[in-house]
């Protein structure tokens, strides 16, 4: 819970990125959780990539599994930020349905960070190789070119990984962590 003026009364939070494959989620998410750590806080990712390999393993794209993906996600993110700590989830989570329904558990725990970057430019980057791919067909239900992605209608930051650097685009998530999140002395 939190108090009245919004600071999270134990520290606990969750830090939930979205946003297209490439968009700079974990780029953005790890330099974040470094600078928590600095800071004294406890901090704990929940990557999208790793979730699959292991939380998640054995489920695909539908958007079944997706869901399913999600909703653990925002499990384990809920167990940590009840306890103080400030869990930053990075997975596409592309349905505003199961954003919305992990906000509505964690209530005013719950940080929507849009990672905003168009198809196009995230296709440019190409991180993965996987968007020559989805667009040659090899991947069926690939996020943005063949499988929907909903943005955020009211995240609490928006990020413009086009127009900003990595470095500002952290900063701009710590300065509201700073705002909400007192560092212990
Ligand atoms: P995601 O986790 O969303 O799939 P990644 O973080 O793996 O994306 O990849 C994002 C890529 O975009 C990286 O190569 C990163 O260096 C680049 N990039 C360019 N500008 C930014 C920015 N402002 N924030 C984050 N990443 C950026």
């Amino acid at each position: 819970m939190s108090s009245q003026n919004g600071a999270s009364h134990n520290g606990g939070l969750t830090l939930w990125f979205t946003g297209l494959s490439g968009a700079g989620k974990s780029t953005i998410a790890e330099i974040v959780e470094a600078e928590l750590r600095n800071r004294g806080l406890r901090v704990e990712v929940l990557d999208g990539d790793v979730v699959r390999t292991n939380l998640s393993k054995g489920l695909g794209f539908s958007k079944q599994d997706r869901d399913t993906n999600i909703r653990r996600i925002a499990f384990v993110a809920d167990l940590l930020s009840r306890n103080g700590v400030v869990a930053i989830t990075a997975a596409i989570s592309p349905y505003r349905e199961i954003r919305d329904e992990a906000r509505a558990v964690m209530r005013d725990r719950f940080v929507e960070i849009y990672v905003k970057a168009s198809v196009e430019e995230c296709a440019r980057r190409d991180v993965k190789g996987l968007y020559e791919k989805a667009f040659k067909g090899e991947i069926k239900e690939f996020t943005g070119v063949s499988d929907p992605y909903e943005p955020p209608l009211d995240p609490e930051i928006t990020i413009d990984t086009e127009a900003q650097t990595v470095q500002d685009s952290a900063a701009q998530v710590l300065a509201y962590v700073d705002s909400r999140v007192q560092v212990p002395a």
